[in-house]
């Protein structure tokens, strides 16, 4: 990857940045999508070098009949607790902008944060929050997300998962395809 010209490299990233991953959810017949903007902000926040610390902080999406598009990921924000290995957001503030976004019918559908490992999986800790999350949140659906964002290129880079409060189900990239072919 560091073999590139910079020209080559720009090329590489103009046809990423209109990348959006599409994950089957089990086999409900539902799709997850991250869009583009999405995909930017997990990028940005790549744990690559040594002193970057974990990032983090909320995914908030619309929903249609069978499909969940996450279209907004939040953070981080200068209250956040942030250290080489840990990650800890601020709650009350993520509270209130939970409140702002669902004015403008975006529903907050759960979290991410970086790690600094190639093929990133959820800690315990990450795990227990996430079911913590979803029990104690008012909300309609059947699941919360949790996306872990590592070193490796997205998507491989990428662990996604979705928790009822009791069992996890890691997703798989389904298909690539741009945004506006589909939507
Ligand atoms: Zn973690």
């Amino acid at each position: 990857m560091n073999h590139r010209t910079g020209h080559t490299a720009q090329l590489v990233q103009t046809a990423e940045t209109s990348e959006v991953l599409i994950y089957q959810i089990g086999s409900s017949g539902q799709q997850l999508l991250l869009d583009a903007g999405v995909m930017r902000r997990f990028r940005k926040y790549r744990q690559m070098r040594w002193y970057q610390k974990e990032a983090g902080g909320q995914l908030f999406a619309t929903l249609e009949s069978n499909r969940v598009i996450i279209v907004e990921a939040t953070g981080p924000r200068k209250t956040d607790r942030r250290t080489r290995f840990g990650y800890l957001p601020d709650r009350a503030a993520e509270r209130q902008v939970i409140v702002e976004r669902h004015a403008k019918s975006l529903h907050y559908i759960g979290d991410w944060h970086t790690h600094p490992e190639q093929l990133p999986q959820p800690s315990h800790l990450d795990l227990e929050s996430i079911a913590e999350c979803f029990r104690k949140s008012k909300h309609h659906l059947n699941a919360f997300v949790l996306v872990v964002v590592g070193t490796k290129r997205l998507p491989d880079g990428l662990s996604v998962s979705i928790h009822d409060g009791n069992e996890r189900l890691a997703l798989h990239p389904d298909v690539r395809q741009h945004l506006d072919s589909d939507i």
